[in-house]
Formats: structure tokens, sequence, C-alpha cells
């Protein structure tokens, strides 16, 4: 008899919008390398948190009890992160039911301002550093501040990283 194909229904998903709050700056690095849209303002108030989680309907992410409770009077979906350390934080996500992926560069996002990666065609146009030039094929390019990326030494680690935390 044939296995049912269970497909596994998230409570956040890489549809979701995020909003991830002050102290949880490398996750949000993070996230985004995964794929994830991810508003993160480090300045903004928890009171400014809500407002803007309301209006535009992002799924919120943060670190402070306070803002939780906020975010339930408020009826702002949201999740409460635990951990101090990223290991521990993506622990915290898997185990409230949200999709961490393996990141993929071409399904990325910028890890420093959230705008959409494009791949590169012409190399000879763009600054990229003659060691990377050598060793990878691939580059992109944020196409709102105009980061290069490519899927170095950084991008092993970070995969690694989800790896062990997925097990
Ligand atoms: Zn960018």
């Amino acid at each position: 008899m044939a296995i049912p194909n269970i497909k596994k229904t998230f409570t956040v998903s890489i549809e979701n919008k995020l909003l991830i709050d002050g102290p949880l700056g490398k996750l949000a690095r993070w996230m985004r390398i995964m794929g994830y849209y991810c508003h993160y303002d480090p300045d903004l108030t928890s009171s400014l948190i809500i407002t803007l989680a309301k209006e535009k309907k992002l799924f919120l992410f943060t670190k402070s009890l306070n803002t939780a409770k906020q975010a339930k009077l408020n009826e702002v979906a949201h999740i409460l992160v635990n951990g101090k350390i990223i290991q521990e934080q993506l622990i915290s996500l898997v185990t409230q039911n949200v999709q961490i992926n393996i990141p993929e560069i071409h399904n990325a996002r910028c890890s420093i301002c959230n705008g959409n990666l494009k791949i590169i065609i012409d190399k000879t146009v763009e600054i990229i550093p003659k060691k990377s030039l050598e060793h990878y094929d691939q580059f992109f390019k944020c196409l709102n501040c105009n980061q290069i990326y490519w899927e170095g030494s950084h991008w092993k680690k970070i995969r690694n990283t989800i790896r062990i935390v997925l097990i």
C-alpha cells in the first residue's frame, strides 16, 4: 500500500511577510537569505512595531514578552522567539511551526536591505573580487542596494548550521 503523501502545513511559510524586532538582527538576515520577505528596523518602538505589523499584515517575530502581549491584544499574528544564539532561535522557530529552508542563492533576498537578487550576466561590468571570480561561477546582485552575492564559505557555514538545526 502506498504511503500517503502528507504535506506539512506550517504556521509561517515563505508566503508570509515578516517583521522582526530589534534584538533579532542576525535572525532577520538569515531569514532573508532563506528567501523570506523580512522588514527589519532596530529603531522601531514596541507600539510602532504593532502598528506596522497590523497595517502591512506582517507576521511578527519578537524577543520581547511585552511586545508579544501587545501583539496578542491587537490580534497581530506573532511568535515569541526564544534563545540567545542563532541556533537556539532557529530551533525555537522550528518548534513553533515556522518553515526553515536550506538557503539557495537564487531564492534569497538581500540580507542587508531585503531587496530582490538578480543573477549577474555580464561579470565584466560589476565589481567582484578577483579571487571570487576565480572560484565561483554564479554571482547575484541586489536590485535595491547593488550588494553582490555568491555562495562562498559564509553560505556554506549558514547552510551547515541550518542543516544541523533541521535534524
Ligand atoms: Zn540590498
